[in-house]
């Protein structure tokens, strides 16, 4: 089959001829027919994150089953799904208490490697998904059946930026209707913050970015505000928003330690800053100790917390009832083949996102 290999930080993908073999026991194999291109993946390529080389990267993506090894049950050839880069054991701690999205099974990890080879040699299969190639294969649990009227780029879509930005406000974060809100950074995951906290009602959601475009995109996913972070200071102007208060909750949806100091001092007393944004590797946070006594909190996010087969499936109901915008996310779609350019688009941060079309439905 074909796959953009990925070989070395800061070099273009390669198309190449990847072998992936047969589904075993309890495992899937997926015809791939759309792949989103997320800022996780640029992470690796413009080696700001390390990865085990050569690898076939991509983890958002939907297809359809092309066939199941023995004893899977959950999906059948021809159903449609949405690839899931978490895949679950069932019967950890973590999955037992209902987080899936933490499940301490190794061996779903180390699966990674055992897939695709090159050349002789094994290819990391990133995140269990691996979704810049034709097929992919991966454990019963890292699939989510769809219903077969769902589009497929907008259901790919689901399987990371809008399960974890739509996620970090409804199940994370859990938002009250009615809150107080702000969100810094607008892209990809920021914009689907942005249209979790509107779900849930939320009275204001003042957006901050310092890409004009991508403000305007904001307003257009329920920001009631924009702040352009380049021409005013964003904890200032928040503050000011707010009466002087700050927010009751702020999402960092970049990635970058600043932006999480901004959030934390964004939120009021008692206030909650969740860090959506996948950090940089050695990376820390500062924030003021004292402000610890005015219960402020500081907490994480792993894929919007969520239990996979119960939430992807309700955010496909939202979309197909026109209540959860998908479709404007899909700023662009392109073959395989051009995977560099859509990495060249994401930097320059005025698209939402590219989708990979690499087999039709
Ligand atoms: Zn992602
Ligand atoms: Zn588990």
């Amino acid at each position: 089959m074909k796959a953009a290999v990925f070989q070395e930080a800061n070099k273009p993908l390669t198309i190449e001829d990847v072998e992936v073999r047969d589904p075993v026991p309890g495992e899937v194999m997926v015809r791939t027919v759309c792949s989103g291109v997320c800022h996780s993946d640029l992470h690796f390529v413009d080696g700001s994150w390390a990865l085990p080389m050569a690898a076939v990267l991509g983890h958002e993506a939907a297809g359809v089953v092309e066939r199941v090894g023995d004893g899977v049950t959950y999906v059948e050839a021809g159903d449609h799904v949405i690839m899931s880069f978490k895949p679950f054991c069932g019967g950890c701690y973590y999955c037992l208490r209902g987080t899936p999205q933490l499940c301490s099974d190794q061996s779903l990890n180390l699966s990674m490697v055992s897939r695709l080879k090159w050349k002789g040699n094994p290819v990391l299969q990133f995140a269990n998904v691996g979704s810049f190639s034709e097929f992919m294969v991966t454990t019963e649990s890292g699939v989510v059946k769809i219903p077969k009227e769902m589009p497929m780029a907008e259901a790919a879509l689901i399987g990371c930026g809008v399960m974890t930005g739509v996620g970090a406000a409804l199940y994370t974060a859990q938002v009250p209707g009615g809150s107080i809100v702000a969100v810094v950074g607008c892209g990809g995951i920021g914009l689907n913050v942005i249209q979790g906290c509107e779900i849930a009602g939320a009275s204001q959601i003042i957006a901050v970015d310092v890409v004009p475009e991508k403000l305007d995109m904001a307003t257009r996913f329920g920001a009631t505000h924009t702040i352009n972070a380049k021409e005013t200071n964003p904890v200032e102007a928040v503050l000011e928003l707010t009466g002087g208060q700050g927010t009751e909750y702020a999402f960092e949806a970049i990635g970058n330690v600043d932006a999480a100091r901004q959030v934390f001092d964004m939120v009021r007393p008692g206030g909650t800053a969740v860090i959506v944004g996948m950090m940089p590797m050695g990376s820390e946070i500062s924030v003021p100790g004292p402000a610890f006594l005015q219960e402020k909190k500081m907490i994480g996010c792993m894929y919007g917390s969520a239990r996979f087969r119960e939430h992807m499936p309700k955010l496909v109901d939202m979309f197909l009832q026109g209540r959860l915008n998908l479709s404007s996310l899909v700023s662009e779609r392109m073959p395989l083949a051009d995977v560099n350019n859509a990495f060249e688009l994401m930097k320059t941060g005025k698209v939402a996102r590219s989708v990979l079309e690499i087999s039709s439905v």
